[in-house]
């Protein structure tokens, strides 16, 4: 009979148990959802300032009128770019933010892909220019004259990637491929007949194997060192992967240190308009 009751209070203390376990998990999950709104409201309260300091210092770097020494001038430079990095980093957290209070809306529309291709390799080629790196946009032949996407998070995502793959190479050469998909890259029900892949291929520091997941997550970074060397926020890639996520995509690392990385975005194409099936691309 001890045993019983024995038993009936520890079934009894469980269940208490459990109970505190949802409240906190509830308690968790708010307080989250008020970070995220928070963080969404501050980003918009900085960025009306910032827009002012940017403009009018940009102005004051033209000095249209001649009328500021070329110290003067560059100082108004500074302090555009800074506030330029300042600007970057609060749309990182905006966008971040936004996608973990779901209201970042897709909007999928025909994409051409060799005329995206074609403008990537005209962003980024100075870059390769001024760092004495090869550089080229290999667009497979065959591919579907429309691809339909969002093209802007898609734009974002492969900018990003390529971004990093100049900023952590110092010789040899990036080197950015669209192609489709072979069938067993493919999810094994995909949503769509049509997958692209995008991959941007680099000669640089690489990236360890035991660091290879956490650089996805938001303001990771390798090291410490990583930071003080090459700056950076660690919002780039997780924001990437969050946008690859809203696409119905995924992207993935192959690396190697000292040699070289591989980030690999795989994409469908999907019905035009703003899906409304599917928590992670529903819009608000
Ligand atoms: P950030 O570049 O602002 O630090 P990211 O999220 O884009 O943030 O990248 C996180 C980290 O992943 C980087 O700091 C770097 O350590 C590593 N990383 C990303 N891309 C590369 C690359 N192409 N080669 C080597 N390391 C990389």
């Amino acid at each position: 009979e001890e045993r019983t009751k024995d038993a009936e209070i520890k079934s009894a203390e469980l269940l208490i148990a459990k109970e505190e376990l949802e409240v906190k998990a509830k308690e968790l999950q708010l307080s989250s959802k008020y970070k995220s709104e928070f963080l969404a409201n501050m980003s918009h309260e900085l960025r009306t300032p910032l827009n002012s300091i940017l403009l009018l210092s940009e102005m004051l770097g033209e000095d249209t009128d001649e009328n500021l020494t070329d110290e003067q001038k560059d100082f108004a430079k500074v302090i555009h770019t800074s506030g330029q990095d300042l600007l970057n980093l609060i749309n990182d957290i905006l966008d971040l933010s936004k996608v973990e209070v779901g209201k970042l809306e897709v909007v999928f529309d025909g994409v051409n892909i060799a005329d995206f291709g074609g403008r990537l390799e005209h962003l980024f080629s100075h870059h390769a220019v001024r760092k004495g790196l090869g550089f080229m946009v290999d667009i497979e032949d065959n591919l579907p004259d429309l691809f339909y996407t969002d093209e802007q998070r898609l734009q974002q995502i492969v900018k990003n990637l390529l971004a990093n793959a100049f900023k952590f190479t110092e010789s040899g050469a990036v080197i950015a491929s669209i192609n489709r998909a072979e069938p067993n890259e493919i999810p094994a029900e995909p949503v769509s007949d049509t997958w692209l892949k995008f991959s941007v291929s680099d000669t640089g520091i690489g990236i360890a194997e035991d660091k290879q997941q956490l650089i996805f997550e938001a303001f990771q970074q390798v090291d410490g060192a990583t930071m003080r060397k090459y700056g950076g926020t660690g919002l780039g890639l997780s924001i990437s992967s969050e946008f690859a996520r809203l696409l119905g995509g995924t992207v993935t690392v192959e690396s190697e240190e000292g040699k070289g990385s591989t980030f690999t975005l795989l994409i469908p194409s999907l019905p035009k308009g703003v899906p409304t099936s599917g928590e992670a691309i529903t819009p608000a």
